[in-house]
């Protein structure tokens, strides 16, 4: 990791909790734990419909979407505007999630809502992964084209912004016959993406934060930190349970002395 940036761990809850007060008892349980983490970026990416309550707790803790759309107002039912997510605290927004590109996200509509996004004022987080592995490893090419598309005409000097996370589709716990995904398995990867992007956007790459995303847990954290090659974690089911998303922040801590 390059000197000066900030781990971060970043947690997707996904559609969940389904009330609102289940997602302030979440948000409570995590603040507590966190007055003396120093070195994290602390994200949580709630149902966009929580921020505007759980803005209110913490500075600490940032808050993000998990889309928002590029559209800056207008006909577009049923979305949500980058603005409309930085005006009600958010600051980073989760975009290109396998499970969203399962419903047909394009990386064309994923390159529209990065740049509405930075303009906005949010750090986009580009989940980038593959469906799965080959034996003729094409699954490269496919991460390439996701950056490339993803990534297609953002500005040098907002590159910093964003946050790329890797997301290995097979290793998500949600796939159904998913399978772990290495430490080892995501080094190679970490190094492929910082090639790629630091040929597209030169020295500004270096400021990229590249995190590791599935199925992550306080089990295998700190062996992600020592050998992944990362920058951060993004953990979904993991974040749900405020006792090992806490224990995964104080692994990054740690990881950071
Ligand atoms: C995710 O889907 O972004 C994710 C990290 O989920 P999980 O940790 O549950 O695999």
């Amino acid at each position: 990791m390059q000197a000066g940036k900030n781990k971060i761990i970043i947690a997707n809850w996904k559609m969940n909790p389904l009330t609102s007060k289940e997602a302030e008892k979440l948000f409570q349980h995590i603040i507590k734990s966190v007055s003396l983490v120093k070195r994290t970026a602390i994200v949580i990416c709630p149902p966009s419909l929580y921020l505007a309550k759980l803005r209110k707790f913490s500075r600490k803790i940032l808050l993000g979407a998990q889309d928002a759309f590029w559209g800056e107002g207008g006909p577009f039912t049923g979305e949500i505007s980058g603005e409309m997510v930085y005006n009600i605290g958010g600051r980073y927004v989760i975009l290109g999630h396998s499970e969203r590109r399962a419903g047909g996200e394009t990386n064309g509509e994923v390159n529209k809502k990065i740049k509405a996004s930075l303009t906005a004022g949010l750090r986009p987080i580009l989940c980038v992964g593959e469906t799965m592995r080959d034996a003729n490893h094409s699954y490269f090419n496919s991460v390439k084209n996701q950056l490339a598309e993803c990534l297609d005409g953002v500005k040098k000097d907002l590159i910093h912004k964003v946050v790329i996370a890797y997301e290995p589709v097979w290793a998500i716990s949600s796939t159904p016959n998913r399978h772990d995904a290495t430490p080892a398995d995501s080094l190679e990867m970490t190094i492929f993406i910082r090639k790629i992007i630091s040929d597209k956007f030169g020295a500004e790459a270096s400021k990229i934060r590249i995190v590791y995303g599935g199925s992550v847990s306080e089990k295998d954290a700190g062996d992600f930190f020592k050998n992944g090659g990362v920058d951060g974690l993004l953990a979904g089911k993991a974040s749900l349970d405020a006792k090992k998303f806490i224990e995964i922040i104080k692994i990054c801590e740690a990881s950071s002395r």
